[in-house]
């Protein structure tokens, strides 16, 4: 009995485990080697690299000009739709698969860690979701990506400062002029006056308009003599 009880769970085990750390590339099928997860060397080569961590005037810099100062922004990815970054970034999402979020942030990590321009933050803050669209997906995806890229740009996670007070979904029923008008409400700030002077990395998982980005800003930006920087893993245009 007792056996019989270790066995289904050493299967329990091993079924998870297939479950976090698939063994076949999400892109082309082939098996994985032990040290690769998601994908394998090949299709993680054909990855479309924007170079932006490398270029200080890039398009997503320059999205933000005229907007909110920042030190540095960068987008590492291009966002094209049906390629496997959206593939990944899909499963990080909507398939409940935190791990991917993981993979991605170290990716960016690593990116992050080579270039000249990137300036090591004091805090990495992921955009924060509603409350209740974090409770119900499980976990927040951009805490998952921060957590990835902690340990290579030797900076700490924070998720006690900024929290999101409107959820996206009831913006939709707003016309455009509430939406813009409530940006500076979206986010809010706990003990904003620990953070005095210090440089903040933010980060989200695709950055379109800039929107989200902005609206963070907004609120980060009381507090006096900060730095913004802001990275994200996918630039969708
Ligand atoms: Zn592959």
């Amino acid at each position: 009995m007792r056996k019989e009880q270790t066995n289904t769970g050493s299967k329990w085990v091993t079924g998870l485990m297939s479950l976090i750390y698939p063994s076949t590339c999400l892109s082309c099928c082939s098996p994985l080697y032990n040290h690769e997860s998601y994908l394998c060397k090949e299709c993680y080569s054909h990855l479309a690299l924007t170079g932006y961590e490398n270029l200080a005037d890039n398009p997503v810099a320059q999205l933000f000009w005229g907007r909110v100062p920042l030190e540095f922004a960068a987008s590492l990815f291009f966002y094209r739709k049906g390629e496997t970054l959206q593939q990944l970034i899909k499963i990080m999402k909507y398939r409940g698969e935190p791990e991917a979020g993981i993979y991605l942030g170290q990716i960016a990590g690593r990116l992050l860690s080579r270039s000249s321009l990137f300036a090591r933050p004091d805090y990495i803050m992921p955009v924060p979701l509603h409350p209740a669209k974090e409770r119900k997906r499980g976990y927040n995806q951009c805490e998952k990506i921060a957590e990835g890229m902690s340990p290579l740009i030797n900076a700490p996670v924070d998720t006690t400062l900024l929290f999101r007070r409107i959820n996206n979904s009831s913006q939709t029923t707003k016309s455009r002029y509430e939406r813009w008008e409530n940006v500076d409400t979206i986010f809010g700030l706990n003990q904003p006056e620990e953070y005095q002077g210090s440089h903040i990395l933010l980060i989200d998982d695709v950055i379109t308009t800039g929107s989200t980005i902005e609206a963070c800003c907004h609120a980060l930006l009381a507090i006096p003599d900060l730095k913004i920087s802001v990275v994200s893993i996918a630039y969708s245009h």
